[in-house]
Parts: structure tokens; sequence; C-alpha cells
């Protein structure tokens, strides 16, 4: 008899997405006429850079020559893209970080999640609230994460409240946590940690041996210059911070999939008996058994990214979902609503007018105005009474969105 991992039964379905697309469809059953634009959706929508599809193109050639042909490449990654990671996001940066530090993966959804196969179970794990639900889920998976309770968090993890009451900066806990997630620029508030404010995290873990698992997704949208690009701008982060960057959002990699972590051999958990042991070896381990790299041609694409004209292009993409966040960021703003992120972020988080629930703002929107977004709540109790819109639209729906949500009559 095979038994189950029971920690599976505790997740409740991810009721947020089908709960909305239900309600899309029924509206649009009933409306049939209506024009309904998408401001929920974290996909990109702007196709592949020239450059990525040209070395695609070109590495599938060399795929069907017997002389050029690849087969499994190193787990970690092939040199031409770690290299290429390394002198571009960091040492460029002055960060000193080894090729044996940077693991290429298939994602940073994979990799924040799968990161837990290499951490106790007995953890205290931390979360900013709201968040993006992997980390949440999948600590639920492993069993760390207790029981949900009636107010929507689970028994055993930690939740940092994350609101325009603290401006968006968590508090350091009071409680004594082993493990926190810390994801900036923020998906879903979209907004940021300074240098000082991250350094003040850093320090805390320090000082606590508390693991920082720094998820840097949206790294590629920051445009102000005292919000850091990697943790590992701070001093001493090295000691304590795992780092997660994807191409998804970068360079509209979310179907080609290709990411990359970051784990210094300095970064040191502990054995039961008090003994250090480099998470770096571990994950090692853990991705040379588990998985058996990411597909070359992939890889270079992600090179690609890094040419002179892959950097113009990528920089083009972003610039344009930037400028759809402003439209949306001023256009709302313009309003009277109050908005935050979108600045170094491709996420606008609005707090809903006249106290009124993420839900019941989802619903106004939908029904008066034809505008889909993302109710807050969805993302962890204190997301209620906020509501989540994405710059990943074209420019035309961006706008067209935002002159109907000058309609607004509540
Ligand atoms: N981390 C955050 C905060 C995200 O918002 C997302 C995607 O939405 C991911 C990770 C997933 O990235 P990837 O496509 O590399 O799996």
């Amino acid at each position: 008899m095979a038994l189950i991992n029971d920690n599976f039964t505790k997740l409740p379905g991810s009721y947020l997405f089908s709960d909305i697309a239900r309600k899309v469809s029924e509206f649009k059953t009933a409306n049939p006429q209506s024009d309904i634009i998408r401001l929920g959706i974290g996909d990109v929508t702007k196709p592949l850079p020239p450059s990525v599809i040209k070395a695609m193109h070109k590495a599938v050639d060399e795929m069907a020559d017997a002389s050029t042909f690849r087969g499994y490449g190193p787990e970690q990654g092939y040199d031409f893209l770690v290299n290429t990671i390394l002198e571009n996001d960091y040492k460029a940066y002055g960060l000193d970080i080894a090729t044996d530090e940077i693991f290429v993966s298939d994602g940073s959804k994979s990799d924040t999640g799968n990161i837990g196969d290499i951490l106790g179970l007995d953890n205290i794990v931390a979360i900013t609230d709201p968040v993006y639900p992997v980390y949440v889920d999948t600590n639920v998976m492993a069993g760390r994460a207790g029981d949900l309770q009636a107010n929507g968090k689970w028994s055993k993890i930690v939740y940092l409240p994350c609101t325009a009451e603290n401006d968006f900066v968590p508090s350091l806990p009071t409680e004594k946590v082993d493990i926190v997630y810390l994801c900036y620029p923020n998906n879903p508030t979209g907004t940021t940690l300074t240098r000082d404010q991250l350094k003040v995290w850093v320090d805390y873990a320090i000082q606590n041996k508390v693991l920082i698992l720094f998820d840097s997704a949206y790294e590629a949208y920051i445009t102000e210059s005292d919000v850091p690009h990697s943790i590992y701008e701070i001093e001493g982060a090295k000691e304590v911070a795992i780092e997660f960057r994807s191409f998804s959002k970068t360079a509209g990699f979310t179907g080609t999939r290709c990411a990359y972590t970051v784990i210094p051999k300095t970064v040191m958990g502990y054995t039961q008996s008090g003994e250090k042991v480099s998470f770096n070896k571990l994950w090692n381990r853990r991705h040379t058994t588990k998985f058996n790299g990411v597909p070359y041609i992939i890889q270079r694409a992600a090179e690609a990214c890094y040419s002179l004209e892959g950097k113009k292009e990528v920089k083009a993409t972003v610039d344009y979902y930037l400028n759809n966040a402003k439209i949306i960021r001023e256009g709302l703003s313009a309003q009277g609503l109050k908005v935050y992120g979108g600045i170094n972020s491709p996420y606008i988080w609005v707090k809903t007018p006249n106290d009124m629930t993420s839900w019941q703002f989802f619903d106004y929107l939908l029904h008066d105005l034809n505008v889909v977004g993302t109710p807050g709540v969805g993302f962890g109790p204190s997301g209620e009474g906020y509501l989540r819109l994405t710059a990943f639209g074209s420019l035309e729906n961006t706008k067209e969105a935002v002159s109907r949500l000058k309609n607004i009559s509540i």
C-alpha cells in the first residue's frame, strides 16, 4: 500500500486564478459583446528578442550536425552561459562570485520550490505577506507550514505584513525564525527595498544565523539607483543569502525556461549537532541528482541576452512594460486611487477605494469597466483591500484600460 505525502491533502485548491477565470467566463457568457481587458496576467506578451531567436536557430543547426551535436550537458550549466552571467550580472557590479556558485536551471519557480530539499523540516520559515504563493505551498508540501487556520495563515509560518501602513517594508521578526524569503522587486506589490533597508535584513541574518532566500526575478525592472540589483551588493550577504534570478520576465523566457540560482560557498547551514555544512555542496548534490541540465539551445538563447544587441533588445522590451506601468500608475493616481509599485516593477498594487474588499473591487472592475485585475487577498491575508494590475499587456490595451478606469465611480 503506497502511502501519500499527507501534507498535500492540507493544500487548498489553487482557487485564485480558477475563481478569476470562472467569474470572467460567466460575465462573458452573460455579456457576449463585452470587450474585456486583462490586466491580471503575470505572463509576458512580447516575443523573444531577435538576437535570442538568431542564437536559437544557430544552436538548432548545431544539433543537426554530428560534429556539433550536444547530448547531456553539465547539470550546472554550460561554461559559456555561466561565465557570461558571472561577467555581466556580478563582475560588472564589482561582485565576487565564483563560477561554481552559479547553477543554471529551468526556472526560479522550480528553484525557489526545490530549495526546500536541502533545508531541514524543523526550520521556522518567515514570509512577507502578501507573497508569491510558491514559497508557502512548497513549505506546506514539505511539512514545514503546520495547519491552515481560519485567518488564512499557516500555523507554523511567520507572516511579515507588508502594507501601506509600513510602506511595504517588512519588520524584522519578533520570534525566532531560521529562513526568510524576500522577493525584491516584489511580486505582487511591485515595491522594493533600498540598499539600506536590505542591509537591515542581512545584518539580522548574520546575527541570528538566518538563511535569506532572495528572489530577484524582477531585477531587470529596477530603475532607481538606491535599489540593489543583487543582494550580494550588501556587505556580508555572501554569508547568509541564496539568490534566484530568471530570464522569464527579463527577456520573455516564460515559455522558453531558463533561470539561475547563486549559492556562495560561504552560506552555511547546520547539522542537528551544530556542525556547519555549505549549502552550495548540498545544492550541487541535489541539482546533479535530480536535474539533467537546461537544453543547449535554450542556454545559447540565454547567452544571447547579454550580447550588445541582445542587451539593447531586452532593455527595449523591459522599457515597453515599464512605460505601461507608468501609464497605469499615473492614470490611477490621477483618479485619486492610491497606487504602489510600478516604478521598479511591472506590477502595480492598488488600494481598493472606500474600504471595498479585494473581491468587491475585482467584481466592480469586471462588471462596470470590463477590466480584470488580481484580487490582492489571493496572495495572502495582508493583500486584503488591494488589487494587482500588471504592465505585461499591449500599450494599446493598457491605455484603453486606463481610460476606462477614468470612469470609476465608487
Ligand atoms: N519568482 C517570482 C517572484 C515570480 O513572480 C515568478 C513568476 O511569476 C517566478 C519566480 C517564476 O519564474 P520562472 O518563470 O523562472 O519559473
